[in-house]
């Protein structure tokens, strides 16, 4: 992921990890300890994504994105240990675009942020997707096992995209949903198993085998002899 990030976070350790974690991934990490250098931070420089605990010493969370939306859209994801309902509302009517409770999956980070750029028109996906045999034009809600093209629903579409982008990640249902439905998920259900099964059974009669594969207990990914 090429993308300038604005990391504010008064905890060194976690600060430390995720400015680490972001470089490793491609991201240019600028970071800010507290509330006021973070404020100096946004004012002097234009990122493409700014991640953001709430409890910070001398400007709160809360108010540098209520000052943010005041000039600018650039996305913010926060991330913090406040996990009252309401904390939550309140700061995603205050503009963020995401929230990311503590303590957190490094790799559920990336997916957020992907996510939250790509709404946000900040990444361009490739033209054109191709994993194995299967091919997926993601601006045409397009494809394809070898020549044919497969009849997919908005939701099995990013479904088979998130795991063509990442072929050998292992997807957690709470990924699945919370990337293509776009809502936090709190409990148990069965949605993306369903959708997920009629992705799978819509591939296997492509392509004559089952190309999604079900890691227990962790979630799914593309099968591996199927790319
Ligand atoms: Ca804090």
């Amino acid at each position: 992921m090429n993308a300038a990030i604005a990391l504010i976070e008064d905890e060194p350790d976690i600060r430390k990890m995720l400015s680490g974690f972001l470089t490793q991934n491609g991201c240019t990490v600028r970071e800010a300890p507290d509330g006021i250098a973070a404020a100096k931070l946004l004012a002097e420089e234009a990122f493409d994504l700014i991640l953001m605990d709430l409890m910070l010493p001398g400007i709160s969370g809360e108010q540098l994105i209520a000052d943010l939306r005041t000039h600018s859209d650039t996305p913010v994801i926060v991330i913090s240990a406040k996990s009252m309902l309401e904390t939550r509302l309140e700061v995603l009517r205050l503009g963020a675009d995401d929230y990311i409770l503590k303590p957190f999956d490094l790799s559920e980070v990336l997916v957020r942020m992907e996510v939250v750029l790509r709404r946000a028109g900040r990444t361009q996906l490739p033209q054109m997707l191709r994993v194995g045999r299967l091919t997926l034009w993601p601006a045409e809600n397009r494809a394809c096992w070898e020549d044919t093209p497969l009849s997919l629903t908005a939701k099995e579409f990013q479904l088979l995209l998130l795991f063509m982008e990442h072929p050998k990640k292992v997807y957690s249902k709470a990924n699945l949903y919370e990337s293509v439905w776009n809502e936090e998920y709190c409990y148990e259900d069965n949605t993306v198993s369903v959708h997920v099964s009629n992705l799978r059974t819509k591939l296997k009669k492509a392509s004559g085998s089952d190309l999604i594969e079900t890691v227990w207990g962790i979630g799914y990914r593309l099968k591996e002899d199927a790319t």
